[in-house]
């Protein structure tokens, strides 16, 4: 169910429908739009009677949600999401795409300015970098953790790039959660439904990737679980399917862009690199992304990717980086959007 407030509701009204819903027994979630709040309601294992919501000061209407995902839906809340970062004019949603680069995983202090310096002259905003990696084999490169997110917060002080970094399981998660700006959720925790939950009760924005063969319904459900517990800051990352081809890593689902945002108004993202696994398909399909409408490009960055200890053979070079950014940033006003260059922080949000 959803509650449409009136354009007029002030917040006490707001408030009050808030209270009644949670006296009910239910969770109330207040979603403010450009004209209107709208306040979703979850936790009804049934109807939830309107009669009595219809009634109360302030309230337009109550609307049934039909879809299994409410909170992530266009239903609940028309207009994009734009998550902001205090202290900066760096946003993921809305007009200006946002990027992020950097190296699949942290290996060094000096690994890590290398990547990050190049990525902050070629105008990124934000600055990945695992430092607990989900591998394949147990034998391979696991992260350097608790040091690597050391390292990325220096990188933050440096450069002002704000920091995004993936949590493995509920222990990383905090630890993430303190560090980093934005919290990632691996393609292989996609459907880690108490990881999920457990990022919702964090307030810090989470980034979800696409799990290896996750339907749309499926993604858009692991954004709910987030936003269930209270964390409306999601974004959404494709990475690529599981398909036959054996030509890439992965098949680039580019198509699933206009999708989810008919949908939804969570932003959406996509990953050009583990969506082809190959340095050279790096650059097409992310110009491609942009011209579908992603709302931005995460990419992995190396200067010496053929030591990199992860992902090295689809890590592009740093002049490859700027060269996309040029790229990009004609392609942009195409489709109405625009490609801002590098971030500017506040003094105090340093
Ligand atoms: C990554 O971003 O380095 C990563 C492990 O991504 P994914 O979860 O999409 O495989
Ligand atoms: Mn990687």
């Amino acid at each position: 169910m959803l509650v449409v407030m009136k354009a007029q509701a002030t917040p006490e009204e707001i408030q009050a429908v808030c209270e009644h819903i949670e006296q009910l027994g239910f969770r109330a979630h207040p979603l403010p739009g450009a004209q209107r709040t709208a306040i979703g309601i979850t936790g009804n294992k049934g109807e939830v009677d309107r009669g009595n919501l219809e009634a109360l000061s302030g309230v337009a209407e109550v609307i049934r949600v039909s879809k299994a995902y409410k909170l992530a839906s266009r239903d609940v809340k028309e207009e994009d999401t734009v998550i902001r970062f205090a202290g900066t004019d760096a946003t993921i949603g809305g007009r200006d795409l946002a990027i992020i680069a950097g190296p699949c995983s942290i290996e060094s202090r000096e690994q890590a300015f290398a990547i990050a310096e190049q990525v902050a002259a070629g105008g990124a905003q934000f600055f990945r970098g695992g430092a607990y990696k989900p591998r394949t084999s147990p034998y391979a490169f696991q992260g350097l953790g608790l040091e690597a997110l050391r390292i990325m917060a220096e990188i933050r002080e440096r450069y002002g790039l704000r920091i995004v970094t993936e949590a493995i399981d509920s222990q990383t998660l905090e630890l993430v959660a303190e560090w980093a700006d934005v919290i990632q959720i691996g393609a292989r925790n996609m459907q880690n439904f108490s990881l999920l939950k457990h990022a919702g009760r964090m307030r810090k924005p989470v980034m979800i990737k696409r799990g290896l063969s996750a339907t749309l319904d499926e993604f858009l459900m692991a954004a709910e679980y987030v936003m269930s517990e209270g964390n409306y800051e999601v974004i959404l990352c494709e990475r690529g399917v599981r398909t036959f081809t054996d030509h890439t890593r992965n098949t680039l689902d580019l198509s699933i862009v206009p999708a989810v945002q008919r949908l939804s108004h969570l932003p959406i993202l996509v990953d050009p690199s583990h969506g082809t696994g190959k340095r050279d398909s790096v650059l097409p399909m992310a110009r491609a992304a942009v011209a579908a409408g992603a709302d931005g490009i995460l990419v992995e960055v190396h200067h010496q990717p053929e030591k990199a200890l992860s992902d090295g053979p689809q890590s592009i070079y740093p002049d490859q980086f700027a060269c996309m950014m040029g790229e990009l940033e004609q392609i942009a006003p195409v489709v109405g959007r625009r490609l801002p260059r590098g971030i500017h922080v506040q003094a105090a949000a340093k």
